[in-house]
């Protein structure tokens, strides 16, 4: 892939912060790995960044806090 889908901009290899919003819990991934749009900022998560990436998710969901903040690095070293 290297057109964005939205509005055809080049896609650039980049670290994003990617954010899920469950109920009252907010989950921050810092520094995945994706492609992004340097037009208009639109993120692409490969197929194997995005299964680690539920992976995460489904680890710390039931966690108590409000906000969890997570290196990516740190869960797939
Ligand atoms: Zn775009």
């Amino acid at each position: 892939m290297s057109q964005c889908s939205l509005c055809k901009g080049k896609l650039k290899e980049d670290k994003i912060n990617h954010v899920v919003d469950i109920d009252d819990l907010i989950i921050i991934i810092k520094k995945v790995p994706a492609e992004v749009c340097k037009q208009c900022g639109e993120y692409y998560l490969d197929h194997k960044i995005a299964q680690k990436v539920e992976e995460i998710v489904d680890n710390v969901k039931n966690n108590k806090a409000e906000v969890i903040i997570i290196n990516f690095y740190d869960r797939v070293a």
